[in-house]
């Protein structure tokens, strides 16, 4: 065995799963959006056009269904904090 390169004892099979698991879930394969299931998620589906998140764009964003050109003229605080209560992040 080189010090330079020590051996590392093979990981367990059954922690194999739990691991494809969490990178499944931090880094999904799937693009569809992760609350209405119906189209790609996009900054632009979830900011203007998630039906789901509706009313949580209401209470942050001053409405349920926003133009692309409203975002421009929204503050970055109010997307932080409707992006932190979307759950998505
Ligand atoms: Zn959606």
């Amino acid at each position: 065995m080189s010090p330079l390169h020590p051996q590392v004892p093979p990981m367990p099979i059954k922690v194999e799963p739990l691991l494809y698991s969490i990178c499944d879930y931090q880094f999904p394969n799937n693009p569809t959006c992760r609350k209405c299931g119906t189209e790609e998620e996009t900054s632009v589906h979830i900011l203007c056009e998630c039906e789901v998140l509706a009313s949580l764009k209401h209470t942050y964003l001053g409405s349920c269904f926003l133009d692309p050109e409203d975002i421009r003229v929204l503050g970055v605080r109010a997307i932080w904090n409707f992006v932190k209560v979307t759950g998505l992040l």
